[in-house]
């Protein structure tokens, strides 16, 4: 009630404060709207609508989601919670997850870090004698990544992970004003100079992983987590749900210093 309507209650539809409460629990009628009949909750709206399960519910599965390291699989939570079904704590995972704020629309400034990587398609449904053999990047899904040390991280999935895709991604997501831009010596990031950015490569090829500040190695440990979370925890990850995954690690790790991201994730669910 506090985070929607922080200076009052009002209409869920046309936004009127004129509004009085109903006699049921959590009901409010409007006085523009009452000749429609128009009576409407605080979750209407939101991703808590039309819920059978009560709030508290909903927040447990919202904690133990977002504050585990690696994210928690539903089998667990539905375990821990005691819910009843697989596919309802499946279910509540993905509503919560599609819920979560997508990273800050703001410019990566300061020294940013961008790579490249190949998200394990459906290799961990394989037997383990089989994964092995796959090789390279075989059904395995392309992703890009922008970090600010001590900032945030931007991913996206993309079809090819060619120059346009490299270069479109780092011009949408970084600031020329960036003190550096770190990648590895891919082919893709070659126009980053011209482009205006001070960019450096370390040339894994050559045997360099750090020269001075240039390194990839903060994108490089979220890519790390990102890939022991997804094996570890959810097995299987198809083109389809990779990017809601990928809002919860990007989430929790943008969120990770921040004592209001409970707040923040509600107030992001309540679709406003
Ligand atoms: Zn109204």
């Amino acid at each position: 009630m506090r985070l929607r309507w922080p200076t009052g209650v009002r209409c869920a539809r046309c936004g009127s404060a004129r509004v009085y409460k109903r006699r049921q629990p959590w009901r409010w009628q409007c006085k523009h709207c009452h000749k429609q009949g128009y009576r409407f909750s605080p979750l209407v709206g939101t991703v808590f609508e039309h819920t059978h399960y009560p709030l508290p519910l909903w927040f447990k599965v919202i904690y133990l989601l977002c504050q585990s390291k690696k994210g928690m699989s539903a089998l667990q939570i539905q375990r821990m919670l005691g819910i009843g079904s697989y596919r309802t704590a499946w279910s509540l995972c993905h509503r919560i997850r599609a819920a979560l704020p997508p990273a800050a629309q703001a410019l990566l400034r300061g020294l940013v870090e961008v790579e490249e990587t190949y998200v394990g398609g459906k290799e961990g449904k394989k037997p383990k004698a089989k994964r092995r053999r796959v090789s390279g990047t075989a059904g395995k899904l392309p992703v890009l990544g922008a970090l600010s040390r001590r900032g945030a991280v931007v991913t996206q999935v993309v079809e090819t992970p060619d120059t346009r895709a490299l270069q479109g991604f780092v011009t949408a997501r970084v600031s020329r004003q960036a003190e550096l831009v770190a990648t590895d010596e891919h082919a893709g990031y070659r126009y980053l100079r011209a482009a205006g950015y001070r960019h450096e490569t370390v040339r894994h090829g050559r045997g360099e992983y750090v020269r001075g500040r240039v390194h990839t190695q903060s994108i490089e440990s979220f890519w790390a987590l990102l890939k022991r979370g997804l094996l570890g925890t959810f097995h299987h990850v198809s083109r389809r749900y990779l990017p809601l995954y990928l809002r919860e690690f990007t989430f929790r790790h943008n969120h990770r210093p921040d004592p209001h991201w409970f707040e923040c994730l509600l107030v992001s669910s309540l679709g406003g």
